[in-house]
């Protein structure tokens, strides 16, 4: 199919790029086109106006900063996934990364445009939820900070106006010494997550737990942070128990009904194995971290 008939503005600044959006309730931001233009040509969008966001200056930065990495608009994943002071700081990334689509759509898609984008089964999101993120929008009225928690309301839904640009996300560095693992179960590799989870912890001086960060992507009409199993875990020393009671624990947040690719409970042996898999993968780098030390 082709799309509908639409407009097309290539602004060169930020507040130009505002005004088309204000003006306009059916205009949408085009960043690397990967999700918008296939959902145009199926008739699943149909925005007037597209708003080109690749010609403003300084949305194409990554600074890796003392607290957190603030990436712009426009850097596109794989700039991400390959920056050398990103794996530095926080090898956690090029490990999400590498699920993201395939390289050809990672060439061209935007960080920030998965984020708006909101897929509930989604990489990105579920990341920026883990380290505690939060992403900078502008709009008509100024800019503001949204953490990720609020970001993600529901299904490809999330906090921004129509008028906000979410001219960049703040991703945390990871802390000294902390393990960390992703992984996901899919149908083919470069799918959307069926199930992800991510992990991330610390090692006291007598290996108990602390500071456990867990979030789930695929289970719920936005990511999940596992809260309840990261209480569950925190000040264990992660043997098996401490593990079938952090899993079970995390059953509830299972909110997706079943589809035509997998059923729910299929979802929550997912979830279960993963949470397993990602806390003995983050804790075993967390003892290394130490042993390297
Ligand atoms: C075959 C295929 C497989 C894929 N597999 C995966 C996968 O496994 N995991 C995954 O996470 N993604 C996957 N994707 C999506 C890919 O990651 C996209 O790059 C990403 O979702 C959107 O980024 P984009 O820059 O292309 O955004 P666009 O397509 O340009 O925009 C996406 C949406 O976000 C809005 N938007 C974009 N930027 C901004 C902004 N700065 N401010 C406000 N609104 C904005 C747009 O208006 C639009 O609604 C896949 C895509 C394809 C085509």
């Amino acid at each position: 199919m082709k799309p509908s008939i639409f407009g097309y503005q290539a602004p060169t600044t930020l507040d130009e790029a505002i005004s088309l959006l204000a003006g306009d309730p059916d205009a949408a931001v085009l960043a690397g086109g990967q999700t918008l233009l296939p959902a145009m040509n199926f008739r699943a969008a149909n925005p007037s106006l597209l708003v080109d966001i690749q010609h403003i200056d300084g949305l194409r930065s990554i600074v890796v900063g003392a607290e957190a990495i603030v990436v712009k608009a426009m850097v596109r994943h794989r700039e991400f996934e390959l920056d050398a002071d990103v794996r530095r700081v926080n090898p956690l990334i090029a490990e999400v990364m590498q699920h993201v689509a395939h390289i050809p759509i990672r060439n061209r898609g935007t960080v920030v445009g998965s984020l708006c984008h909101a897929d509930p089964s989604a990489e990105m999101p579920l990341l920026l939820v883990l380290l505690g993120g939060s992403v900078i929008v502008q709009g008509l009225s100024g800019s503001r900070e949204i953490a990720a928690e609020k970001f993600f309301q529901s299904f490809l839904t999330t906090a921004r106006s129509h008028d906000e640009i979410v001219v960049e996300a703040r991703f945390p560095l990871l802390p000294p010494m902390a393990g960390w693992a992703f992984d996901e179960v899919t149908r083919r590799h470069g799918d959307y997550a069926v199930v992800g989870v991510g992990c991330v912890l610390s090692l006291d001086e007598s290996s108990r737990a602390s500071g456990v960060r867990l979030a789930a992507c695929g289970i719920a009409d936005r990511p999940v942070r596992l809260k309840e199993a990261e209480t569950v875990l925190n000040g264990t020393a992660l043997g098996t128990s401490d593990l079938d009671a952090a899993v079970a624990a995390s059953m509830a947040a299972v909110t997706q009904p079943d589809d035509i690719n997998v059923s729910a409970s299929y979802r929550r042996r997912a979830l279960g194995t993963l949470i397993r898999r990602m806390v003995a993968k983050a804790a075993q780098r967390a003892q290394m971290a130490e042993v390297a030390s």
